[in-house]
């Protein structure tokens, strides 16, 4: 399974999933059509499908384009929010890309409908906006016990599973793990490498689940309490 980053807008990343064996190729939370659509045909892989991990519009606003341009089937949570859906994603459902197969669990919170696509055997996640290197998410739906409970989730994989998650945060987000824990060592070092990698002008993902249990301050957090604080004080930090 090969997953291309295709960046959108100021910080999103659009992923595209393709399968060499079977030729096909699946597109994450495009919210914009164009440049999704150039890459795939840059490298020649024909879009047929759509995932979405949840409704804002910077995650399916491209959705309508990419279904009219290439007949594309959307998969994505019932909200009534997603342009075009054709098949429901709830807990325990599967996506398939030739023979991979990614389960989706519920992970509420970002928004209720959200979801979180878990690839097991490739050791893939696309975690859309509920979890970020060294961060999460923005709570605009649900509350910190939800968000909390779906962080816990993905951090329970196994800890080499990679992390697709949907902008580019890392560096705002180091800061402010690093000012969370200042004695944490991991994440004073990480700090320093994803600064050096921003510099350069290079992508921060995907992350890892062991790389955010040692670093993400979220996902440390031993209660929702806890969490609720956090996300409290990082919606005010500068
Ligand atoms: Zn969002």
């Amino acid at each position: 399974m090969e997953i291309i980053a295709v960046p959108a807008f100021s910080d999103n990343y659009i992923w595209l999933v393709h399968d060499e064996a079977s030729g096909e190729t699946a597109v994450v939370d495009p919210g914009d059509a164009a440049p999704a659509l150039a890459e795939a045909e840059r490298r020649g892989w024909a879009i047929g499908q759509v995932w979405n991990t949840h409704w804002h519009p910077d995650h399916t606003g491209g959705n309508l384009a990419i279904k009219d341009a290439s007949g594309s089937t959307i998969s994505g949570p019932e909200s009534g929010r997603i342009p075009g859906r054709d098949v429901d994603l709830a807990e325990g459902c599967e996506v398939r890309l030739g023979k991979h197969v990614g389960r989706v669990i519920e992970v509420p919170g970002h928004t209720l409908d959200h979801v979180a696509l878990i690839f097991e055997e490739d050791g893939v996640a696309f975690v859309g906006d509920t979890l970020f290197a060294m961060g999460c998410g923005r709570l605009f739906e649900g509350t910190p016990e939800q968000m909390y409970a779906s962080l816990q989730r993905l951090a329970a994989l196994p800890g080499d599973t990679k992390l697709y998650c949907a902008h580019e945060y890392t560096l705002a987000n180091a800061r402010f793990a690093a000012h969370a824990e200042p004695g944490n060592a991991a994440t004073a070092a990480r700090l320093e490498e994803v600064q050096r990698q921003r510099e350069a002008g290079e992508i921060t993902l995907p992350t890892s689940v062991a790389q955010e249990r040692e670093t993400n301050p979220f996902v440390r957090a031993s209660n929702w309490q806890e969490f609720a604080r956090l996300r409290s004080d990082k919606d005010s930090f500068r």
